[in-house]
């Protein structure tokens, strides 16, 4: 063993260390994300150089990440027997910011200036990898050997302008972090990282589905009155590792399915449908989504979340990634894990991604297809979730004009051709009897409202299918809709409707009849209606007001109201 020497950071990690010294950050718990990751990446690593060269003298048998807690000594230690690094290797990447999103961040960071709350925004929202590390610790200290070679070497640094090198004759393969912890803030106990509960904690949130087992020492058995031993602490594996997207879809059971949608959606039931996506190629990324039985309280609330995390190589980034799926599907449930992003992606980056739009495409895609999939062949299911979420989907006639013909498809109405069921577009298409070229609907506040207004004699008298209408909503989209397959929307309360095949001569004879009383009629009404005309729409009610083609429907007109406009 030489003598310990002392080298200097650069410039930039000389702030970027002061920052993290200095931050009163509150997610300070994503330091051992960050540091686990890079365990688990070392591992990787280490298996995937094992595999180009067996010659390699190197113990790939237990691969494995391992955490230890010394509440006296305050210091938390992560060590994993992966790939290492040399003593270049250690200046190069742990002296300097060698991270494409630290050098991001440290960009950003200057564009912030000293605004503090700017500044603590980013820290939140890149995570910085390594130096996150003094985020929590006021020393740290690291043991590292390259796989197959003999020197090793500890590198130590309390995070100011200085480092020191150091080499060793001897350590085991791979490296072992130990974080020197900052004291305990009395008035926090949830800030100390050498409580088991609290670590155990964060790699759940953050670290479950990592590839590798993360082992700790079982919790001590607390002290017994008479003179029995305590029970030995056993080293146990704290990650589910269940990343279920990432094994062959017939090797995972439905419950498997089910209990991870469970614990990532809140919710008790069970999935109505489980949705499967692996994509490989220039962009790779699974996708493991769940339509959920139902719709939860806050669905329609502005502050509504969004219900896709977003995963890194397994290691979670985000909840609530809106940039992922649409709002018209946000109550879609899942992961989604890349491949291509960095750990350190932020929303902002996210909002600009090419790939991350890219993604977006195609899970929207995915998710509409698998609901036209179930009004095909599960109908049942399909009438459930249209019940619960079809509000929700039809905000996405207004908001995806590219995916517009594709969300058609899968809508479903209120029909007066079968009280009991609701009927897609498709299905009143195919009903339409010749001569109909035009979809008929009504909006209204419910079904028995508008199946009693006045609008509708005509077409029960001849028995045309009409449209129901009743969620706002369908007000807003079906006044932009240019058509159907060719068919046109046309409102039953709207504009002049040609029902009537009357004698062309017989017409001319009625109006010739009323002609007086239309005359006198619009000259009363004068300050009310545009125009007073003879219908064939009725055939009970005397008369009923319509507005022209272009107008505004009385719900509309309520719904303004209703805003105060
Ligand atoms: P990033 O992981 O984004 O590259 P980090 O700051 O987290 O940035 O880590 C910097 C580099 O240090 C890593 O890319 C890796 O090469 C090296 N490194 C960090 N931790 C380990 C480890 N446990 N084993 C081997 N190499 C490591
Ligand atoms: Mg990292």
């Amino acid at each position: 063993t030489t003598q310990a020497e002392s080298y200097e950071f650069q410039v930039e990690t000389r702030q970027l260390l002061q920052l993290m010294i200095n931050s009163i950050y509150s997610d300070k718990d994503l330091f051992l994300r960050e540091l686990i990751s890079n365990a688990s990446d070392a591992l990787d690593k280490l298996r995937l150089e094992r595999f180009n060269d067996d010659t390699l003298d190197v113990d790939t048998t237990d691969l494995h990440i391992r955490i230890d807690l010394d509440a006296e000594a305050r210091t938390l230690t992560i060590s994993d027997n992966g790939i290492g690094m040399s003593r270049d290797e250690v200046v190069n990447l742990i002296g300097k910011i060698a991270n494409s999103g630290t050098a991001e961040f440290m960009r950003q960071l200057k564009e912030a200036q000293k605004d503090e709350a700017e500044t603590e925004e980013l820290i939140g929202r890149f995570g910085v990898g390594f130096y996150s590390s003094f985020m929590v610790a006021d020393r740290v200290t690291l043991v590292t050997r390259r796989a197959g070679q003999a020197e090793a070497t500890r590198w130590e640094s309390a995070g100011e302008a200085t480092y020191t090198l150091e080499a060793l004759d001897e350590a085991p393969q791979g490296t072992s972090i130990t974080l020197h912890l900052k004291p305990a803030d009395p008035e926090d106990r949830l800030f100390d990282y050498t409580e088991d509960r609290k670590v155990r904690e964060i790699i759940t949130r953050y670290s479950d589905f990592i590839t590798w087992p993360i082992r700790m020492l079982s919790a001590e058995t607390p002290k017994t009155e008479d003179d029995e031993e305590p029970a030995p602490r056993e080293l146990e594996t704290v990650n589910s590792r269940k990343a279920l997207w990432t094994r062959p879809a017939s090797e995972v059971t439905d419950e498997e399915y089910a209990e991870l949608y469970r614990r990532i959606s809140h919710d008790w039931n069970d999935p109505l449908e489980t949705i499967r996506l692996n994509i490989e190629g220039t962009l790779q990324y699974q996708a493991l989504l769940f339509l959920p039985e139902r719709a939860t309280a806050n669905l329609f609330s502005p502050d509504a979340k969004h219900g896709v995390q977003l995963y890194v190589n397994r290691v979670f980034v985000m909840d609530d990634c809106e940039e992922l799926v649409p709002a018209y599907l946000r109550f879609v449930k899942g992961v989604v894990d890349s491949q291509d992003l960095a750990l350190n992606v932020s929303r902002e980056i996210l909002q600009q991604d090419r790939q991350i739009e890219s993604m977006r495409k195609r899970l929207t895609k995915r998710v509409l297809q698998s609901v036209k999939g179930l009004a095909a062949n599960e109908p049942e299911k399909y009438a459930k979730f249209w019940g619960e979420f079809g509000r929700v989907v039809k905000e996405g006639l207004l908001q995806d004009f590219a995916n517009r013909d594709a969300i058609l498809e899968i809508c479903s109405f209120e029909t007066t051709h079968d009280a009991e069921k609701r009927t897609s577009l498709r299905e009143y298409v195919e009903r339409m009897p010749e001569g109909q070229d035009k979809i008929y609907f009504l909006t209204g506040e419910s079904r028995v409202a508008i199946e009693n207004s006045p609008y509708m004699e005509a077409f029960r008298a001849k028995e045309l299918e009409v449209l129901l209408l009743t969620d706002p909503i369908d007000e807003v989209w079906v006044d932009g809709m240019p058509e159907f397959d060719g068919k046109q929307f046309q409102s039953v309360a709207k504009g002049e409707i040609d029902l009537d095949e009357k004698e062309e001569g017989e017409r001319e004879q009625q109006k010739e009849q009323f002609a007086g009383l239309l005359t006198w009629m619009g000259e009363v009404l004068t300050k009310d209606v545009k125009e007073v005309r003879l219908s064939n729409r009725l055939t009970t009610s005397p008369a009923c007001v319509v507005s022209d083609a272009n107008d505004a429907t009385p719900t509309l007109v309520n719904l303004y109201r209703a805003m105060g406009q």
